[in-house]
């Protein structure tokens, strides 16, 4: 697990982000953010039937529409870049946990459900290898807004104490 965290209070540099600032003694570690340019896409809901002819007549299977399937190749793309960029891999465990915010950009005319904002680009980091997994990142928040100039989801990642955010 590795990370360059920064300090929000004195902007020292420490690969620790669970632990106090060894500089200034506080805990306010700033998240690191990720973005996810593109409309933003849900799991849920989205999958389609289709028929799949085979020996003993059609059967029905759910996929992904294309369009998820192509949010995610893009999302996987856009993530490992920026994980190199950042030195993050690896990260949250039980006894690091990550307080995560996902604001989702929605572009022009999108109506999702904010209830399932969150899974897709979860799902996204632990592909691209930057969490190890979405069960680490708690709290979470959700948020859902509009841009329709430039749709994307933002996610922040911050190291969380039990008790202190
Ligand atoms: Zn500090």
């Amino acid at each position: 697990m590795s990370a360059d965290w920064v300090c929000g209070s004195c902007w020292h540099k420490h690969s620790d982000g669970w632990n106090d600032c060894p500089r200034c003694g506080k805990f306010e570690p700033r998240p690191i953010i990720l973005t996810i340019h593109g409309n933003p896409v849900t799991q849920k809901n989205s999958r389609q039937l289709v028929r799949i002819p085979g020996k003993h007549g059609e059967r029905l299977m759910s996929v992904a529409p294309p369009e998820v399937k192509q949010w995610h190749r893009a999302a996987l793309l856009q993530l490992k870049a920026q994980a190199a960029q950042l030195g993050a891999s690896g990260l949250g465990d039980e006894k690091h946990l990550l307080g995560t915010t996902v604001i989702a950009y929605l572009g022009k005319g999108q109506h999702l459900d904010a209830d399932n904002i969150a899974a897709a680009p979860l799902d996204a980091l632990q592909k691209a290898g930057i969490i190890l997994n979405d069960y680490w990142c708690c709290p979470l928040h959700i948020y859902r807004e509009r841009d329709p100039v430039r749709p994307r989801v933002d996610i922040g990642l911050a190291p969380y104490r039990e008790g202190k955010e």
